[in-house]
């Protein structure tokens, strides 16, 4: 089968699949040797399972990066911090006010967990939604902030969202075998993200859902400025099979943004703009 894609090339380690490229270049590319066969089979599997007006039971928050893993540091924060402090506080208020849905961390200490694992919790767990919180960084740009809710797809009219998605998932590169972990996945090979939003579009729509209400309550309620909803070629998101998003809650190299996500009062507004969210993404369901 042919199949004709655009995607945003990011390495140039692509001469077996592709003609030419150049780094970073959009290209129009034909290919013979994509296994379509092989996708549908397993996109027809999840298909069958997948009951979209399921209620919200089970919430699964993923705080990016730990241990070795550090995730991008501002001026005095580490990334892996801040996101475990939002995920457990979350956590904690989910429970207090929503007793009756059951919530997870894909880690709970400073721990590097593959990402693979991150998506194995939530899947194994029959997670409802999956949030991963993370936080963002632009080299040389110290005045832009803002957060960015992201679900999977390839953007390619927006090089940033490539950027930094690469950059998140550079975090495979850390763990051992992950060519085996990854159904042979290369986060530096770019013919890999061309099949990453097969799956994910089955839970498209609540996904949208979902960011949409993420990138609103935030706007809303902390003064984090938003920059809206994204799609990009995120790994842990590409795993999960359940409507996710990953939430960039603000930027590390500004000042303003760090101040206010390592302050306990910027925390909590992140924290309760993401719990307002779940609240009402559980209501449309109903
Ligand atoms: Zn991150």
């Amino acid at each position: 089968m042919i199949l004709l894609c655009a995607v945003w090339l990011h390495s140039n380690a692509c001469q077996n699949l592709f003609c030419t490229q150049n780094i970073h270049s959009k290209t129009i590319i034909q290919s013979e040797q994509l296994n379509a066969d092989q996708l549908f089979k397993q996109f027809q599997e999840v298909v069958s399972q997948y009951d979209k007006s399921k209620p919200l039971d089970v919430v699964v928050i993923d705080p990016g990066h730990g241990g070795r893993d550090k995730g991008c540091s501002g001026a005095s924060s580490i990334e892996k911090v801040i996101t475990l402090q939002i995920s457990k506080r979350l956590k904690t208020l989910i429970q207090e006010q929503m007793p009756e849905v059951k919530v997870l961390l894909t880690r709970s200490v400073d721990k590097f967990v593959s990402l693979k694992t991150r998506a194995t919790i939530a899947n194994t767990n029959e997670a409802d939604i999956f949030i991963s919180v993370h936080c963002n960084y632009l080299r040389n740009a110290a005045k832009f902030r803002g957060s960015e809710t992201f679900i999977l797809g390839t953007d390619s009219d927006n090089s940033a969202s490539e950027q930094l998605a690469i950059r998140e998932n550079e975090s495979i590169a850390l763990e051992d075998s992950y060519l085996d972990h990854y159904d042979g996945f290369d986060p530096l090979s770019p013919e890999s993200y061309i099949l990453f939003s097969m799956i994910q579009n089955l839970y498209l729509d609540n996904s949208i859902v979902l960011a949409q209400l993420v990138d609103s309550e935030i706007a809303q309620i902390t003064e984090v400025p938003s920059h809206g909803v994204k799609q990009g070629a995120f790994v842990v998101l590409k795993e999960t099979k359940m409507p996710s998003i990953l939430v960039e809650t603000g930027y590390l190299s500004n000042a303003d943004d760090e101040a206010l996500l390592t302050s306990s009062d910027g925390q909590s507004h992140v924290v309760t703009a993401l719990l307002n969210a779940i609240k009402a993404y559980r209501h449309s369901l109903k």
